[in-house]
């Protein structure tokens, strides 16, 4: 079986140097998190705050803690001291306590804006229209710890292969026109679109974050 190390070169390879990767740690015990530091690696996604603080504290301080997962507003306080990127805000209210508890921290949290792209009715996320009228608010104007550097999205969960394309391909139109928005708090760099079963389709259509776990680590 190849090694944690291995399978993350691999997966770096076919990468290509396009976009970065985060290993989604989800689930996995502290042991595989270390092991995976030691390969040199330093960038990890968590999608539940009690595991990711968890892990946190135990880990050495120069990872970088990546929140993919639904938060809840009233969890936002225990990763806000840490936390490197939220990619999943999908409601403003999430976003201004955000800004409260990054302003309690002395810091500027980035953040990406969730977008439905999928067609399962279950995914979180903004519909364009949402995420626009979020950004063109003068309430968000007055968040001055936050701040929008990208996009995220998840793809339908399907063997269509067109169908993802296409819905990549529909978030990265998003991501383009919202290029435009000049703001003190926004500034689209990032685009996180890609998992284990279709980050090659998601680099391929413009992905510069891909978040992979199972491909890394084996099933969960
Ligand atoms: C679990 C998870 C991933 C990784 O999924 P894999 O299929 O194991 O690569 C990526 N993004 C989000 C939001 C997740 O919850």
């Amino acid at each position: 079986m190849p090694t944690i190390a291995q399978n993350i070169e691999d997966t770096e390879k076919k990468l290509n140097g396009k976009a970065r990767l985060i290993a989604v740690t989800k689930t996995k015990p502290v042991e595989v998190l270390e092991e995976t530091y030691n390969a040199g690696f330093r960038r990890f996604g968590e999608n539940k705050v009690q595991e990711m603080t968890a892990k946190y504290e135990v880990l050495p301080k120069d990872i970088e803690w990546h929140m993919i997962g639904h938060l809840q507003s009233n969890k936002i306080k225990y990763i806000a001291p840490y936390v490197s990127l939220i990619h999943s805000v999908d409601q403003f209210k999430l976003l201004k306590e955000i800004n409260k508890e990054a302003k309690k921290n002395d810091r500027i949290i980035n953040c990406l804006l969730q977008i439905f792209i999928a067609e399962e009715e279950t995914k979180f996320g903004l519909s364009e229209s949402e995420a626009k009228e979020i950004l063109e608010s003068s309430e968000f104007d007055l968040l001055t710890n936050i701040k929008i550097i990208g996009l995220m999205g998840m793809a339908s969960n399907t063997d269509d292969q067109t169908q993802v394309r296409q819905e990549f391909r529909q978030l990265k139109t998003i991501f383009d026109t919202f290029k435009s928005f000049q703001k003190h708090n926004v500034d689209m760099q990032e685009l996180s679109m890609g998992m284990s079963g279709d980050y090659q389709i998601a680099v391929e259509e413009g992905s510069t974050l891909v978040r992979v776990g199972s491909a890394i680590f084996g099933a969960r």
